[in-house]
């Protein structure tokens, strides 16, 4: 089943490159392995995908202790900051986050552990009550602060958008949190300049590779829906 869905995931993500006059190596497909077993991530490697996604420290560990072959790691749920020194130094992105305090326990811990964090910064471009990220309004704020930490780079946005019937009811949302990316660069910050739009799911990912996107994170269109209990 895998291995079949990875090859519609990746033709859609070829077409909507070709759509966007973009090229297809300027977006990294993540497999979102969450609440999945180890053998269907084995299967997703046998048909080359090295990118994996995971929203929770304790299972990201469990997965990396059995899974000795180099893979890119991503973390992409929201992240307790109690959680972070475990989780600095083991993923190659933290794309969730969504605080100053959460970014200045980064700071801290990469700098005990002799580290450095590529981060990605979370923002609820839609305002939805019940998502985590910071407002589009105090983004740039909140960069210009941690721009200032030694050991912490902020790599570009990430967003989860709403949950939609039709993907295209987001297409705004992707273009906006694109418009802000570009906005907040052309401040000229200084260790600023972001290049990675983290957004786009299984339900509206081809969307966001047409508005920008730089890296999807893709679920259930891998792996199948997931049960949780
Ligand atoms: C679970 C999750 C995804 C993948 O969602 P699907 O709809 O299954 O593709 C992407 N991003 C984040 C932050 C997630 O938690």
């Amino acid at each position: 089943m895998v291995t079949e869905n990875l090859k519609t995931v990746e033709e859609k993500i070829r077409q909507a490159c070709e759509r966007s006059m973009r090229e297809r190596s300027e977006v990294t497909l993540i497999a979102v392995s969450k609440t999945k077993p180890v053998s269907m991530i084995r299967e997703a490697m046998d048909s080359g995908i090295v990118t994996f996604g995971e929203n929770k420290v304790q299972e990201l560990l469990e997965k990396q202790s059995v899974l000795k072959e180099p893979l890119d790691w991503h973390m992409i749920g929201h992240l307790q900051r109690n959680k972070v020194r475990q989780v600095v130094g083991r993923v190659k992105r933290i794309h969730s986050v969504d605080s100053l305090r959460l970014a200045e326990q980064i700071q801290k811990d990469c700098e005990k552990q002799g580290l450095t964090a590529d981060i990605l910064i979370e923002v609820n471009i839609a305002g939805e009550e019940t998502k985590f990220g910071l407002k589009p309004e105090e983004t740039e704020r909140v960069i210009r602060e941690i721009a200032t930490y030694p050991n912490v780079r902020v790599r570009g946005l990430m967003t989860i958008a709403p949950f939609v019937e039709n993907p295209e009811e987001n297409r705004v949302h992707f273009r906006n949190l694109h418009k802000l990316l570009v906005d907040i660069n052309s401040k000229n910050i200084d260790n600023i300049s972001m290049g990675e739009l983290s957004m786009g799911m299984s339900g509206d990912y081809e969307v966001a590779i047409e508005e920008g996107a730089t890296y999807v994170r893709v679920g259930t269109g891998i792996f199948g829906s997931r049960q949780y209990i």
